[in-house]
């Protein structure tokens, strides 16, 4: 297992994110699904040049799973996946178009619930997480790799079993507190309700399966 460090810029994201300044946080659910939905486009595009793939429309779909027993929410996508230099290069630092958007502008306006208008992307999970944990296989490469993360120290990359191309987040969501329950990210009609608000247009499927243990 390798143990690495956020770049600087992420980290600083990566605080705000881990101290919710943001009162929208279920915005985290807009972000990962759209990434996903990117990752099947991929897929579909690389598809197109390569005569070895074969795009079958119903084999992709965004799965969503709520685990109330474990308090763990997982989105599994069957898309383009990322090696482990891109699980590294994408997760551990901010060179893409939303965070950078988002920065820029923050920077300027240095206001608090302007991040909903941005694309925050992936960090966004740390507003309900404190452990989030990616398993993907790229579609180039026949090794899978985990990458993990509690959104302060840094993260580590280790080898990992899977057998499909595609990836799978898994966030541990925040002890509930005072304030808040992160207990509803869970529920089915909730998860419904976020998805109905921000993701209506994913022109993929979206399946959700909710177990209580
Ligand atoms: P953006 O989507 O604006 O590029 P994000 O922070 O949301 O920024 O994601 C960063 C990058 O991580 C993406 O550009 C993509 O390369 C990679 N990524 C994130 N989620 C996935 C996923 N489910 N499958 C493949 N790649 C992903
Ligand atoms: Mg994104």
């Amino acid at each position: 297992m390798e143990k690495k460090q956020f770049q600087a810029e992420s980290k600083r994201l990566l605080e705000m994110m881990v101290n919710s300044i943001y009162s929208q946080k279920e915005i985290f659910l807009r972000e990962l699904i759209s990434n996903a939905s990117d990752a099947i486009d991929k897929m579909y595009y690389r598809s197109l040049t390569d005569d070895s793939l074969e795009f079958e429309q119903e084999k992709y779909a965004v799965f969503i799973e709520a685990n109330k027993d474990a308090r763990t929410l997982t989105l599994k996508d069957t898309g383009i996946g990322m090696t482990k230099a891109e699980l590294e290069a994408n997760l551990g630092t901010i060179a893409k178009s939303g965070s950078l958007a988002f920065k820029k502008e923050n920077e300027i306006k240095d206001g608090h619930d302007i991040i909903g208008q941005f694309g925050v992307g992936f960090y966004a999970a740390f507003m309900v997480a404190d452990k989030v944990s990616v398993l993907s296989r790229s579609v180039d490469s026949e090794e899978a790799f985990r990458w993990e993360s509690d959104g302060t120290d840094g993260y580590t990359i280790e080898p990992a079993e899977k057998n499909e191309v595609g990836t799978e987040i898994t966030l541990h969501l925040k002890e509930n507190g005072d304030e808040e329950s992160f207990d509803d990210y869970l529920e089915e009609y909730r998860l419904k309700q976020i998805i109905k608000k921000y993701s209506d247009f994913i022109r993929y499927p979206i399946k959700m399966n909710v177990t209580v243990s």
